[in-house]
């Protein structure tokens, strides 16, 4: 059985003379523990489909079985759930709370966990000690580089402990030393046995990746293995 499971899976925003079809028919299996990268261009669907992979959003018709359970017709409280318990996400804009410091914004997802504060930041501060940003738990938002802040958010996605990865253009704001840090993270946890998607347009990040799926609109173009070892 594979991790996800994608049958027919369409997606359509709008109605009457102002329907898009986001995604048209995606049938796709991903297994436990790969690397892959989704490419495309702008508008092809990327985001879309991460965000139905990732929970956040539900697909207009079609099948999507995670871990073998089907998930497209959950209740968005059932939804929340399950994604916070499975799945850490990445955005290109950090999407970090400026009005918290950095630690905080690490521990705010094991609110809903019923953690003790203490525990919390402790935890917190592990995360961030692994991910080389122990100097900056008390920094804001705003006092970090974009790496760091990228660094930030990715702890923030580690602090449920999910075993998928979802990152949407993880790199997309960040130059490339900033970037190569923030893939060298997910190359950890890649090695640590966690499955990792990533959406990106450039294909320098998507080498990265063992497997890159290219969608153009919002269909599967192709869907190649890499060879292992290029970056
Ligand atoms: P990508 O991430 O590849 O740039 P998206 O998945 O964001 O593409 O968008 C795919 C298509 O769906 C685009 O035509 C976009 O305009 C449309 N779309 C995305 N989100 C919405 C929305 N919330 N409402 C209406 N159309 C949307
Ligand atoms: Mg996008």
């Amino acid at each position: 059985m594979a991790l996800i499971e994608i049958s027919n899976l369409s997606k359509v925003y709008g109605f009457g003379d102002a329907t898009t079809i986001a995604l048209d028919d995606i049938s796709l299996e991903i297994k436990k523990g790969e690397f892959i990268a989704i490419m495309g261009p702008s508008g092809s669907g990327k985001s879309t489909l991460m965000n139905i992979i990732g929970l956040l959003d539900t697909a207009s018709h079609g099948t999507y079985r995670l871990s073998g359970d089907s998930v497209a017709q959950l209740r968005p409280n059932k939804r929340a759930k399950i994604r916070r318990k499975k799945i850490g996400f990445i955005f290109q804009s950090f999407n970090l709370i400026s009005g918290m410091t950095v630690i905080e914004n690490v521990a705010l997802p094991l609110t809903y966990a019923g953690v003790s504060h203490v525990k919390k930041l402790e935890k917190a501060s592990k995360i961030l000690e692994k991910l080389d940003m122990s100097s900056r738990e008390y920094y804001m938002p705003n006092q970090l580089s974009g790496g760091q802040m990228q660094r930030t958010a990715i702890a923030r996605a580690l602090a449920n402990e999910p075993s998928i990865i979802a990152a949407d253009e993880p790199t997309g704001n960040l130059d490339r030393k900033n970037g190569e840090d923030v893939m060298n993270v997910l190359k950890d946890l890649h090695k640590q046995g966690n499955t990792i998607i990533m959406v990106t347009h450039d294909k320098h990040w998507a080498d990265y990746a063992e497997r890159i799926i290219t969608l153009i609109d919002g269909k599967i173009d192709s869907d190649k293995k890499v060879k292992k070892g290029k970056k």
